[in-house]
C-alpha cells in the first residue's frame, strides 16, 4: 500500500513526500479511507502508531475545498505538549495548503491567542479548559465546525476534563464528522464515543513492538529505593545517553 491510493489532494500529497513517508502505518491504511468518506471513526490506537497523521491528512484534504478563514477542524487534546506536537505535524504536513492551524491551551497570556483567533485559522488544536474560556468569552466562532477529533481520550478522561468536554460539546454545531482516539476502551469512553459519534467505524491497531535491538528488564523495588537503584544501574551500564521516562514532572 502507499499514500497515492489514498488520492490525496497534491498538496497535501506534497506534505507526505516532505515528511518522508513511503508507506502507510497500519492505522492510517485502516482510517484515512473511512475518515475521507466523512465517517466517524473510534481508533483505538496510542502515540507512535501514526495516528496523528491518521486523522491530520484526511482534514488537511477536506479543508483544501471550501471557505477560509473559519475554523473548520478543531482537535482536542489533554497536554500542551500533545497540541504542540499536533499543531507541528499538521503545519509541516500541510506545508502547501496554505491552511492555517494554531494552538489553543491555558497557562500561558490568553490575548496572543486572541489576537491569532482575529486573524483566523481554519484549524484549531485545544485543550479543553482554555478552549472553554474562550467559547464563554466570544472569542473563537466556532459555527462553522465541520470536524471535531478527540485525542487520547483515555487520557483527557483520567485528567478529569470530561466535564469541561461535555460543556464544549454542548457549543459545537449538532451536524459534524468526529474522530475519537484513545489507547485504552474504559467504560467511561465507550459512553462518551456513543453520545458522540454517529455510526462509527472502529480501528485498531496492535501496541507497536519495540526495535529488535531493544531489550526490556524488569526491577520490582520498593519505593524508597528506586532512586538508588537507577542510579547503580547508570553506573553499570555502558551507554552514552539515556532517556528516562517518568510519571510525573517531579
Ligand atoms: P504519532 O503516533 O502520530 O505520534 O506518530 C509517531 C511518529 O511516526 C511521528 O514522528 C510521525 O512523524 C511518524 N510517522 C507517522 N506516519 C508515518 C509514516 N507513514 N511513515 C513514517 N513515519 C511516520
Amino acid at each position: 500500500m502507499s499514500f497515492h491510493s489514498f488520492q490525496l489532494h497534491p498538496q497535501v500529497a506534497a506534505g507526505v513526500s516532505a515528511a518522508g513517508y513511503s508507506t502507510p502505518t497500519p492505522i492510517q491504511t485502516q482510517a484515512i479511507p473511512p475518515v475521507m468518506a466523512g465517517r466517524d471513526v473510534m481508533g483505538l490506537a496510542q502515540t507512535g502508531t501514526g495516528k496523528t497523521a491518521a486523522f491530520a491528512l484526511p482534514i488537511l484534504n477536506r479543508l483544501m475545498d471550501g471557505p477560509r478563514g473559519q475554523v473548520r477542524a478543531l482537535i482536542i487534546a489533554p497536554t500542551r505538549e500533545l497540541a504542540e506536537q499536533i499543531h507541528g505535524a499538521i503545519t509541516s504536513l500541510g506545508e502547501q495548503t496554505r491552511l492555517r492551524s494554531l494552538t489553543v491551551y491555558g497557562g500561558v497570556n490568553i490575548n496572543p491567542q486572541i489576537q491569532k483567533l482575529k486573524r483566523g485559522a481554519e484549524i484549531v488544536v485545544a485543550c479543553p479548559g482554555r478552549l472553554l474560556d474562550h467559547i464563554r468569552q466570544g472569542t473563537i466562532d466556532l459555527s462553522r465546525l465541520e470536524v471535531l477529533v478527540l485525542d487520547e481520550a483515555d487520557q483527557m478522561f483520567d485528567m478529569g476534563f470530561f466535564p469541561d468536554i461535555r460543556r464544549i460539546l454542548g457549543h459545537l454545531p449538532a451536524k459534524l464528522q468526529t474522530l475519537l482516539f484513545s489507547a485504552t476502551m474504559p467504560a467511561e469512553i465507550r459512553k462518551l464515543s456513543s453520545e458522540v459519534l454517529r455510526d462509527p467505524l472502529t480501528v485498531q491497531v496492535d501496541r507497536v513492538s519495540p526495535a529488535t535491538t531493544v531489550s526490556h528488564a524488569l526491577y520490582p523495588v520498593a519505593p524508597h529505593l528506586k532512586t538508588d537503584l537507577l542510579l547503580q544501574l547508570l553506573e553499570h551500564t555502558d551507554t552514552g545517553s539515556v532517556l528516562i521516562f517518568t510519571r510525573t514532572k517531579h
